[in-house]
């Protein structure tokens, strides 16, 4: 179903009434990812939601309806040099619908490289208005930066996969876009590259993000830095070089374009059968990197948050492997997520959370009928079948 924006509260309201069980969906860009939902439901698109409500260029904000499309509030934003600082989401950038809406980007609450200086999605999150899944509609935040009225209901909305509400819009910060940048791609032997990471983080160089990265070869490391001033740039890149140099690593320059295509993942490329969301304590992640499953997988790491992807061909690593992967994940203090899993195999997406009681409680609250994203609720196990 896409309705229009003014029938939209009818719909979910008959829907609610007729207990039917039902999807979220902004334009359907990765929907099936994650645990399968429960046959049959209805899905319904915030596609017709589309447009920006409101842009304060002075406030550094902006509000916009849920189904408007990533790609657009970046190029509305870039007339008047700001943009939201989120990554392009894994197998997009900034061509394309591939990008998905930005109602998706917020329920899926994943965050990239775009972490290490700005934080994650629901730290740019201000505001937020829903239907519940009885069809009445509710607001929590607002407009402003400093707003601090009421539950935060924000950051549960964040990363709940269409389980707790149907978002109609949001209200996000913005960031100006610094005027210049560059990246550095630095290669070598893996203790030099993560002996130089942990002297990157700990130093007072403020990088825009640094990811390890791997595509095909060895793994290197991508450092993006940004700044108002070229000078400050130029200085933070002759220490940097100064430093690899001295660490014995080879170091090359990536310009704002080929910066920019390097920060994405998977754009253009067809879905892989394994796509894995990892996350691990950041000083835990050296050992990850040495796992034997995640050999044969492509990745993008953040050496600062710990939490990166991984995907390749059903044959670039088996089952058991992946089951192997987890547990180490769970042991070095995180989890990993199954994004996509080849056909055939049924692993559980994600396990439960240690707070999956709270989390029950709070979809028993929003949705007492579970009619919304059925047997979907990121941090309780999917049933098996
Ligand atoms: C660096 C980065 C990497 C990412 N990688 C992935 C990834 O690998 N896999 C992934 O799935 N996502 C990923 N995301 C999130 C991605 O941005 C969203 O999945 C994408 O924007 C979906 O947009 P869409 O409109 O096509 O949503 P859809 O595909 O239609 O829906 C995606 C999810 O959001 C829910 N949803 C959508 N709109 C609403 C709404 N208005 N109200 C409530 N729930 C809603 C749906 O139920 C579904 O669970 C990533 C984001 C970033 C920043």
């Amino acid at each position: 179903m896409t309705p229009e924006p003014s029938d939209l509260q009818a719909v979910v309201q008959d829907l609610h009434r007729r207990n039917v069980t039902w999807l979220p969906a902004g334009l359907g860009s990765r929907l099936d990812w994650g645990p399968p939902v429960a046959q049959p439901h209805t899905v319904l698109s915030c596609r017709r939601l589309n447009r920006i409500l409101e842009h304060n260029p002075g406030d550094f904000t902006i509000s916009v309806e849920a189904g408007t499309p990533l790609v657009e509030v970046q190029q509305a934003l870039a007339h008047h040099g700001q943009w939201l600082p989120v990554d392009w989401p894994w197998g997009s950038g900034p061509a394309g619908e591939a990008s998905g809406s930005v109602g998706g980007l917020v329920a899926r609450g994943q965050a990239g490289g775009y972490r290490q200086r700005y934080l994650g999605v629901r730290d740019q999150l201000i505001g937020i208005h829903l239907l519940r899944s009885d069809g009445v509609a509710a607001r929590a935040g607002g407009k402003v930066v400093k707003n601090v009225a009421g539950y935060d209901l924000m950051r549960p909305l964040c990363g709940s996969w269409g389980s707790l509400a149907l978002i109609t819009s949001v209200t996000l910060r913005t960031q100006p876009i610094p005027p210049h940048r560059q990246g550095l791609r630095l290669e070598g032997a893996r203790p030099a590259l993560g002996s130089f990471c942990r002297w990157l983080l700990g130093s007072s160089l403020s990088p825009e993000r640094l990811d390890w990265q791997r595509r095909g070869g060895e793994a290197s490391l991508l450092v993006s830095l940004a700044s108002i001033s070229a000078q400050t740039l130029q200085e933070q890149i002759a220490c940097i070089e100064e430093k690899a140099g001295g660490e014995g690593l080879g170091c090359g320059c990536l310009e704002p374009d080929a910066l920019a295509a390097a920060e994405c993942c998977g754009q253009g490329d067809p879905e892989p059968a394994w796509l894995l969301r990892l996350g691990v304590l950041p000083d835990r992640l050296p050992e990850l990197l040495e796992q034997r499953a995640l050999g044969g997988l492509e990745l993008v790491m953040g050496a600062g948050s710990g939490l990166g992807y991984a995907w390749g061909s059903a044959a670039a690593v088996p089952a058991h492997r992946v089951e192997s992967l987890r547990r180490h994940c769970h042991a070095a203090g995180g989890a990993l997520t199954l994004l996509r899993q080849p056909s055939g195999s049924s692993l559980p997406a994600w396990l439960d959370a240690p707070s999956r009681p709270l989390i029950e409680a709070l979809k028993r609250q929003f949705d007492p009928k579970q009619q919304l994203a059925r047997g979907r609720l990121p941090g309780v196990a999917p049933v098996a079948g």
